[in-house]
């Protein structure tokens, strides 16, 4: 019968780690209850989604990958650059977005294929849901962030708080929030403040335009998290939305080999090792890291940098002090590259993570019981901040002031120093990590059977089954 008809769900992540990662995990839940799940992504990632879903599909899962045509020197773009990590200057990140935009036949083409019940689109494919209408299928949007920052997008642009305050630095109250709160002008994202007629600006006043149109939108976060926002998000906003995370709980990715740094860590005391990390694509200057560096080494604490930076044999390191890492032994880590992020925060003897505020980055703190160190940079990461700081009091802001594109403000030594101190001892520290473990328990419930995850992924199922139906009898 028709209700027993399996339903076929497309994912099209964006092409970044931040936005494949949980839509990989997305479709990774999907399948294991029962749906069809097929991926649809540019070459450069098959193998790395290979690897990530071969669990799943050995247990008899149905997750496919499928190939978006993606021509990038038709597109302008330089040869094998198929992801935004790769697009290294902002020259080539515009073109980047801008080839993005041009996807809509590959992507009809595919539906015409294998109609689908449903499309999964990111949210830098705003033109997707027009595309999924012509084929009469719902098209649902994933942003990749919470709704506390979801609230604060919306709220920016239907009341324009921002733009009546008389400087970029006088703080004003984001109006209607269920909570109090404070931010400036020169936090908001560039192309929330004004349209700088950048390549994003476009693309964001197109997601402004379609996304009241959407079926609706899904959320990586839990209700107990937020649950003023997710209200406000749905009541006071009118957006429809479920919230089915924290995704990457559901399916832990075990790793056969042990990274090095997690033996390290395993010789360390509890709470006592800080974690530094801003994500894949900020990328801060020499002086900056610099800057890192001596703050580290002066708040004594033992630590775990990541830096996406290269050794070069023979190469002095013109970003790291002098016999930087000869004093740091056995102390301090510097990890050039990927690091194992998730089983680095969930070690024991991992205490508090100095974090740019991606929203994967926040979330999987909170599921780890970590307390931060509050450093947005860009993206919604200032909305975050606020999340961590005001709201669920888990972090203390290390101070910048300013969003700039994947450099952000700069950071003195000293702040740093001083808010590490803050969160690695001391009551409030112990007020802290005591709320974060609480949050971390609470994440743990949402998706187990009868969670607050899992029900309205059960809802989310329900409905799109009815979408089904009311289209097989139209
Ligand atoms: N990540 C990781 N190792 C690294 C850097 C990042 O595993 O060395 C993962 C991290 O766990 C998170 C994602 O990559 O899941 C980064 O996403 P986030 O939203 O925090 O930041 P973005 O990279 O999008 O700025």
């Amino acid at each position: 019968s028709k209700t027993h008809h399996q339903l076929h769900v497309i994912f099209f992540p964006f092409m970044a780690k931040g936005h494949l990662v949980p839509a990989i995990d997305m479709a990774k839940l999907f399948a294991s209850k029962g749906l069809k799940a097929t991926m649809l992504i540019t070459s450069y990632f098959t193998p790395f989604l290979s690897e990530s879903i071969e669990r799943v599909r050995d247990s008899g899962a149905q997750i496919d990958i499928l190939n978006i045509g993606f021509p990038t020197a038709e597109f302008g773009l330089p040869e094998g650059v198929e992801s935004l990590d790769m697009a290294g200057t902002p020259e080539i990140q515009q073109k980047f977005f801008r080839a993005c935009g041009k996807l809509g036949p590959q992507l009809a083409q595919i539906l015409e294929l294998h109609l689908p019940d449903c499309l999964v689109a990111d949210v830098f494919f705003p033109w997707a849901t027009d595309v999924a209408a012509e084929f009469g299928i719902p098209r649902l949007l994933f942003h990749g962030t919470c709704h506390f920052s979801l609230c604060a997008f919306v709220t920016m642009y239907l009341y324009e708080p921002h733009t009546k305050v008389s400087s970029d630095s006088e703080p004003f109250v984001i109006p209607n929030f269920p909570d109090q709160i404070e931010i400036t002008r020169s936090q908001l994202p560039e192309f929330v403040r004004r349209d700088d007629g950048s390549e994003l600006a476009r693309l964001i006043k197109a997601v402004r335009e379609v996304e009241p149109r959407t079926y609706g939108v899904l959320v990586n976060s839990f209700y107990e998290l937020e649950p003023g926002y997710a209200d406000h998000y749905r009541r006071f906003l009118g957006r429809k939305a479920w919230h089915i995370g924290p995704l990457f709980l559901y399916d832990k990715r075990i790793s056969s080999d042990e990274h090095e740094c997690l033996k390290w860590l395993d010789s360390k005391r509890p709470n006592s090792v800080l974690y530094v990390s801003f994500g894949s694509l900020a990328n801060f200057g020499d002086k900056q890291l610099m800057e890192i560096a001596t703050g580290l080494e002066a708040s004594g604490k033992e630590f775990i940098w990541v830096v996406r930076r290269e050794k070069k044999e023979g190469v002095k390191e013109e970003w790291l002090p002098g016999g930087f890492e000869e004093r740091m032994e056995g102390k301090g880590l510097v990890l050039r590259g990927w690091a194992p992020q998730i089983p680095i925060l969930e070690h024991q003897a991992v205490g508090g993570f100095l974090t740019h505020c991606g929203w994967n980055s926040t979330l999987e703190s909170v599921c780890a019981g970590v307390p931060m160190v509050t450093w947005p940079v860009s993206a919604e990461q200032f909305y975050n901040e606020k999340l961590v700081t005001r709201i669920l009091r888990i972090g203390v802001e290390v101070g910048a002031k300013k969003w700039k594109r994947l450099v952000g403000d700069f950071v003195k030594r000293d702040a740093i120093e001083r808010a590490v101190s803050r969160v690695m001892e001391g009551e409030e520290a112990e007020g802290m990590r005591s709320r974060a473990k609480g949050l971390a328990e609470m994440a743990k419930s949402a998706v187990k059977e009868g969670g607050s995850s899992v029900l309205d992924l059960n809802a989310l199922f329900d409905d799109l089954r009815s979408a089904r139906i009311a289209n097989d009898s139209s």
